[in-house]
């Protein structure tokens, strides 16, 4: 199968790239390497996929029309998974335009590229933060989402309704995937595994949001890319059951949308205690009030793509982070 992986050199998409290069499908890597965190990371993310042989990359921004439908003329793929993106939801509240730019008009020139060119299947990444706070748990897709506290959720919440769009109009199979706290080997230095981490080794101060007291529902990236997978081979069909409630006008579309998490919420603190147990070290807590933006806490409901592609996230956060740590030590060089 040609696959093009958007957000190649990043965390999920890297580790992605490699399991499907790894079955033996062509990959086409898209991704422009930006700056919003340490470039050499991304790089030797790609280094790992640059040997394969059925691995070919063009460095583009998905906000440049011409150069995404090149990279679409010239590899022709049969699927495509979006996961480009400016990821994060505080730097949304500092640079709300990034977010328009590569969640919006990025994944507009997608949708248009996968409509004109008849792809199969477009699977795209959206995420946990649509939920907003305050919400019921365990968060189910039938859940309104109507109120985002962030930019960055706000235009992922754009995305599924984009999406939407564009399978009941132009038929075009799609399926949204909401992620939940990814974590391990090859993750994001803004997130709290590796910048506790880091700080923990540097004998600095780690900064513990809403006195560590909310939840997430960490997921293992080995768990998330086989979610992933399952997700792409299985053609979105036209479901009304996954779609809310059946009408006239949303019954028919090839449109699907799930959350894809862990199904164990683990507090903050207990996380941070698995990570010092894993390290041999002793954290200095600096405890402060929930920021800006964030969502107390968040549980996800996976039974429906448990049902539908036999999604079942395996990987505890004692084994998780413990492979999160022996990869950081290897990296950084102990
Ligand atoms: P990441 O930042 O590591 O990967 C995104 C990649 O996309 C980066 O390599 C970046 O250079 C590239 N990119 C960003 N904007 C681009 C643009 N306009 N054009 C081309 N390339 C661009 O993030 P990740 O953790 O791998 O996340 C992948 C996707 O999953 C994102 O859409 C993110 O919003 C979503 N997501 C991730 C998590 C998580 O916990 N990691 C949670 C929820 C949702």
């Amino acid at each position: 199968m040609r696959v093009l992986v958007t957000g190649a050199a990043g965390f999920i998409g890297s580790s992605l790239s490699q399991v499907l290069l790894e079955r033996g499908d062509q990959v086409l890597g898209l991704d422009n390497l930006n700056a919003y965190y340490d470039p050499r990371l991304k790089q030797a993310r790609l280094d790992r996929l640059l040997p394969y042989k059925n691995f070919s990359f063009v460095r583009a921004s998905l906000e440049d029309r011409p150069a995404v439908e090149a990279a679409f003329d010239s590899f022709g793929p049969q699927r495509v998974v979006n996961l480009a993106a400016q990821a994060g939801v505080r730097y949304s509240l500092e640079n709300p335009q990034a977010y328009v730019d590569s969640n919006i008009t990025g994944f507009l020139n997608i949708l248009e590229a996968c409509r004109h060119r008849h792809v199969e299947h477009l699977v795209y990444a959206s995420s946990s933060s649509v939920y907003g706070a305050n919400r019921k748990l365990p968060f189910s897709v039938e859940d309104n989402v109507d109120h985002p506290v962030s930019m960055y959720a706000a235009t992922k919440k754009a995305n599924e309704l984009m999406a939407h769009t564009y399978s009941h109009l132009f038929g075009l199979p799609t399926t949204g995937l909401r992620f939940f706290t990814v974590y391990g080997p090859w993750g994001r230095p803004d997130m709290a595994l590796f910048l506790f981490t880091r700080k923990i080794l540097a004998g600095e101060p780690i900064e513990v949001f809403n006195h560590g007291r909310h939840s997430r529902d960490f997921t293992y990236i080995d768990d998330i890319v086989e979610g992933v997978v399952r997700t792409l081979d299985q053609v979105a069909a036209p479901s009304p059951a996954a779609d809310g409630p059946a009408s006239p006008a949303t019954s028919h579309a090839p449109y699907r949308l799930y959350n894809i998490g862990n199904h164990q919420p683990v507090e903050l603190l207990r996380y941070i205690e698995v990570l010092e147990q894993c390290l041999g070290r002793k954290a200095e807590r600096r405890l402060l009030p929930l920021q800006p933006g964030d969502v107390p806490d968040t549980w996800a409901d996976v039974e429906a793509l448990s049902r539908d592609v036999g999604y079942r996230p395996a990987t505890p956060i004692e084994v998780g982070v413990a492979r999160f740590v022996e990869w950081y030590l290897q990296y950084h060089g102990g």
